[in-house]
């Protein structure tokens, strides 16, 4: 299913809290956050999850890492974890790569 909430965000369909975007992804303010910053960095393109991905998706996944990085920098965060749910049972809802950006807590280890 490629017609997830997150198509709706890029294609501006519904508003959401945009902190960033560029030709290849978009990033905006988790609806329901889990921390002060939770931030969802997504690609344009529609992979449903990680394990989806392709070798020629690799300079996307870079991407999409470095564009995470550079949120981080733009927000002065120093300590923030990232977080890519790969399927159900790891807890991803929305069939549409993203990675977590948390901060603004701390966090403990291992995840629930
Ligand atoms: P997942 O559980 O798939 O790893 O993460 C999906 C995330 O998307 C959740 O943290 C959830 O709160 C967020 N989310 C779901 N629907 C919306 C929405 O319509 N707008 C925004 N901004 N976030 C959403």
């Amino acid at each position: 299913m490629t017609d997830t909430i997150f198509s709706k965000i890029i294609n501006k369909e519904i508003p959401a809290d945009i902190v960033y975007e560029d030709e290849k992804c978009i990033a905006f303010n988790d609806i329901s956050p889990q921390a002060p910053t939770h931030i969802l960095v997504i690609p344009r393109k529609h992979i449903s999850k990680l394990s989806e991905s392709q070798e020629t998706d690799k300079d996307l996944l870079g991407h999409l890492m470095l564009s995470a990085t550079h949120i981080t920098k733009k927000l002065n965060l120093n300590d923030y974890r990232l977080v890519i749910n790969n399927g159900a049972d790891a807890g991803q809802t929305v069939f549409h790569l993203h990675i977590h950006i948390l901060a603004g807590r701390p966090f403990g280890w291992p995840p629930g």
